[in-house]
């Protein structure tokens, strides 16, 4: 079975780590492979806090990544990816795959991000949706429906980020005939594209979470469609890489998946869930 983690994390945008410690980290949790996917930039207004690659670190982060490929080649396989956030306008590559992911949301001239932080999605949803989470929760969804055009990406990023903060069910009830119309009409505009929708387990390792996204009602019909799967860390620090991943496997089993997607020399290719 090929341990790997494609959600990565490093100091160019909001991680702890430099990519070198990342793929020591890797190595040490015993990865045949690591994936770098950093965040794509996004201009200062929609990221005042920096959580986003700064636009002139793209080529030393390509740099960088392709040179510890060399590096620690024959020890451990690196790919260079990035997670592409669809409000960010700059796409250059090639690279060897990306993640498409929503994280904010414009909406009445305000610009926010899900999963920032719980009292800003309380504020975005009095402030932008007149008191409404349901009307967020729609925006977020018809916004995701998009993400594979915009992004190009390989992979769905982290299906369900606006429930970071809502296991207890503080801002939406997540069986609601209306947020899972919502839900599943974006499912259904990404179904049959041949995209990877990851089970990210990253909002665990931080603690935000106790379960992996996406919700299990997701998963079950994501595999009804005959949807792929892989299951990513959402790494943020060297001792998190292959973080939750057992958890992730055992839910992937119990919505009905037999195998996961890993990314190979030869390209994306399905293994045994075991
Ligand atoms: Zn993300
Ligand atoms: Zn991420």
């Amino acid at each position: 079975m090929i341990l790997q983690n494609l959600h990565t994390h490093t100091r160019y945008g909001d991680g702890k780590n430099t990519p070198e410690e990342m793929v020591l980290g890797a190595i040490r949790a015993g990865c045949a492979s690591l994936g770098f996917s950093e965040h794509s930039p996004l201009p200062p207004e929609l990221d005042p806090d920096g959580w986003t690659m700064a636009e002139n670190d793209m080529a030393r982060y390509r740099s960088e990544v392709l040179a510890l490929r060399d590096k620690y080649a024959g020890k451990i396989s690196l790919y260079l990816g990035l997670e592409q956030d669809m409000d960010s306008s700059v796409t250059e590559g090639p690279w060897d795959y990306r993640i498409g992911s929503v994280h904010g949301l414009h909406a009445d001239g305000c610009y926010f991000s899900v999963d920032n932080t719980a009292a800003v999605l309380r504020d975005a949803v009095e402030r932008c949706y007149g008191g409404d989470p349901m009307a967020l929760a729609e925006a977020y969804y018809r916004k995701l429906s998009q993400v594979a055009e915009a992004t190009g990406c390989e992979i769905v990023g982290h299906f369900d980020l606006l429930t970071k903060f809502n296991e207890d069910g503080a801002f939406f009830d997540e069986s609601s005939p209306r947020y899972r119309k919502a839900a599943l009409e974006a499912l259904e505009a990404l179904s049959g594209r041949g995209l990877i929708f990851e089970i990210n387990t990253g909002a665990i390792s931080r603690g935000y979470r106790t379960a992996p996204y996406p919700a299990p009602f997701l998963l079950r019909e994501l595999r009804r469609r005959g949807e792929a799967i892989c299951i990513t860390s959402d790494s943020h620090s060297a001792d998190t890489i292959l973080f939750g991943s057992a958890q992730a496997a055992e839910l992937a089993r119990s919505c009905g998946f037999t195998e996961s997607m890993v990314l190979t020399e030869k390209g994306f290719l399905p293994q045994k869930l075991v």
